[in-house]
């Protein structure tokens, strides 16, 4: 519906044919959409693209246009289906190039694996380099689970970050290089704060009026509704995500949004109950 303008929009790139045909389930989107938001950034658009240079580099250049942040996942891998890296390259129209960073963390990665008997020997095989191959002006972040790096890099103050598609090597490179990184973004950003309210006796039809009520009094602030019953018995969640100029504020605001509510849901003889 609607919220304050001024708070770090995302979006979120996933890259996978298994993501298209249905075989892979996108875990990876809601997680980092669920990871971004925790950090107060909002995420404007998720987009998913086959293992396809060109596909991948006009979701890139589209994603832009409208947000601050990128965040893709999948396809940075050593294998010829792996076309991330190319295809963010050919968005910002950049070359490609080895990176002496990536292939240090690379060859790390594989000296670990020949002291655990993993592999024979770290031989930089076409497919290892391929790894530590980024678009121009990328820094790689290391993996501490897998060999895929991560990469993150910079365009006219937007930030574009390529995550690996195994959920695991993606979360652990967010977690450790990822977050700091947007943290130094956020604390510049708008404070806000989000309230929810379960809601029963009231059936969503009945609540939109009230939700109109309530955006033309307070337009600045978001209002959601999920419903999660049935007709039989409507229960439904309430999102609502108010900002200010500071925490505090964010908070006093969503809350008296959140109760001006309530007194219309009551009145109509349902009842919030607020989590
Ligand atoms: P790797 O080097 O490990 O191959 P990669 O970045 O190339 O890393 P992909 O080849 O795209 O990753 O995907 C590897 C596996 O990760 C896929 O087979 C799939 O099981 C899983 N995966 C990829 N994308 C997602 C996603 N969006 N959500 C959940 N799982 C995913
Ligand atoms: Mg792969």
């Amino acid at each position: 519906m609607l919220c304050g303008k001024s708070q770090l929009r995302a979006e979120i790139v996933t890259v996978g044919e298994e993501l298209l045909s249905g075989r892979t389930v996108n875990t990876n989107a809601s997680w980092i959409a669920c990871s971004l938001r925790g950090l107060g950034i909002r995420v404007v658009r998720i987009t998913t693209v086959g293992d396809d240079v060109d596909e991948i580099a006009s979701a890139i250049r589209e994603a832009l246009a409208r947000a601050d942040i990128i965040v893709t996942s999948g396809g940075l891998g050593p294998t010829p289906d792996d076309l991330t890296l190319e295809g963010i390259a050919r968005g910002l129209g950049r070359g490609l190039r080895l990176n002496e960073e990536a292939l240090e963390l690379v060859k790390k990665r594989y000296k670990a694996m020949v002291r655990r008997g993993l592999v024979a020997k770290v031989s930089l095989t076409k497919a290892r380099t391929k790894m530590a191959t980024l678009p121009e002006g990328s820094k790689p972040l290391p993996n501490p689970v897998g060999t895929a790096l991560g990469v993150v890099l910079e365009r006219e103050g937007k930030l574009i970050v390529g995550l690996p598609g195994v959920p695991a090597e993606m979360k652990a490179i967010f977690k450790e290089s990822v977050i700091p990184l947007l943290q130094a973004r956020v604390s510049r950003a708008i404070p806000e704060c989000e309230l929810t309210a379960r809601l029963a006796g009231i059936l969503e039809s009945d609540l939109a009026p009230l939700l109109e009520k309530v955006l033309r009094r307070y337009p600045d602030v978001y209002v959601k509704s999920h419903p999660k019953g049935c007709e039989a018995e409507s229960r439904i969640d309430l999102y609502v995500r108010a900002t200010g100029e500071t925490k505090d504020e964010a908070r006093r605001r969503a809350e008296k949004v959140l109760s001006f509510l309530k007194n219309l849901i009551v009145e109509r003889g349902g009842r919030a109950e607020c989590t």
